[in-house]
């Protein structure tokens, strides 16, 4: 089965930057875009990050909001906020170096079990699991087991069975099959069985209930969320905000005010949107703002020339707010 797996793998496998050339930089920053983003949105933003910081030091340098600013449009950004801290890391630990071993790996910012060992796999051959959700899906089905994805009890027993699947010669590949397989074969509607180079051995399909495995989550409503930002401009410079790490959503990013945290009067309605991020579901208007007469401003705000916000409201929320205004 593995090798019937890793030869379907090295004949179809899907052309990316990331694999075209492999070093452990280059794997780190591409599993922590990927990480909840998908690989047509990660592709294009991979190759400029890649660029503008092409190796630990260079990250380690760039202020942070230079490295937010690479990362608009991806979301979740404290994934880059993690990705520098560790970078800084890097330089003062490790010379500069991605770490070899596991457990350093697994001690830098926003690197979990999954990337340590995605990263020691594929670019340095260590023979470590990974389990994602794709991996979870193959798993279930091939060995026919009934569990939730996001059970985490039934997410350990993956990776219970993934770590001793681990072939020692190709690590790297193995995992990547894994994944290959779940995103282009073992899909989550409609599995293309008839096209699986595992399907002989694979228990689901054996029983034609391949499109029963994972069990299906229980479903979760998003919270609703509704904020009233305001719009306040000056001489041909606008009021941004930065948001404090105790806020629920966008922490630590530049945003608009939103109206009752300033001293300030909103006036008419100049643009709504709706917007989903984890599990909320934001509904934003924006209102013509005005600071009161002798407001001091609090010192988690600034002034930016209107023509270059948009490099500072790098969350997609704000750039679909200020289209719609
Ligand atoms: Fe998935 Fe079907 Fe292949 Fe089984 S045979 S691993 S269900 S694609």
């Amino acid at each position: 089965m593995r090798a019937a797996l890793l030869r379907w793998y090295r004949r179809v496998r899907r052309d990316m930057p990331w694999r075209r050339e492999v070093s452990p930089y280059r794997t780190w920053v591409s599993e922590i875009m990927l990480q909840q983003t998908t690989v047509a949105a990660v592709t294009p933003k991979y190759e400029a990050f890649l660029k503008a910081f092409p190796n630990a030091r260079a990250l380690a340098r760039a202020p942070e909001d230079a490295v937010l600013k690479r990362w608009a449009g991806l979301g979740y950004y404290s994934r880059a906020r993690n990705l520098r801290r560790a970078a800084l890391e890097i330089v003062a630990k490790h010379r500069g170096e991605f770490p070899s071993s596991f457990d350093e790996a697994l001690a830098l910012p926003g690197v979990g079990r999954y990337t340590a060992g995605a990263i020691l796999s594929i670019a340095f051959g260590q023979p470590h699991a990974v389990v994602d959700g794709n991996v979870i899906r193959v798993f279930s089905r091939l060995f026919g087991l009934p569990g939730r994805a996001k059970d985490p009890a039934f997410v350990e027993k993956i990776w219970e069975l993934a770590a001793p699947l681990v072939p020692k010669a190709a690590p790297g590949d193995w995992n990547q099959a894994l994944m290959e397989l779940g995103a282009t074969v073992c899909t989550p509607d409609s599995p293309s069985c008839g096209a699986c180079p595992v399907s002989k051995d694979c228990v689901a399909f054996k029983k034609g209930i391949q499109d029963e495995l994972p069990l299906p989550e229980k479903r979760r409503e998003p919270t609703p969320v509704r904020w009233s930002c305001l719009w306040i401009e000056r001489g041909g410079k606008l009021l941004i905000w930065r948001r404090s790490d105790k806020e629920r959503l966008l922490k630590n990013l530049w945003g608009l005010p939103e109206a009752g945290r300033l001293r300030a009067s909103a006036g008419r309605r100049i643009g709504a949107v709706s917007h989903a991020i984890t599990h909320h579901a934001l509904t934003v208007e924006l209102l013509e703002g005005s600071l009161d007469a002798g407001a001091e401003l609090p010192p988690e705000t600034k002034w930016v020339p209107l023509s270059k916000a948009r490099d500072h409201l790098v969350s997609s929320l704000w750039l679909k707010l200020l289209k719609a205004r």
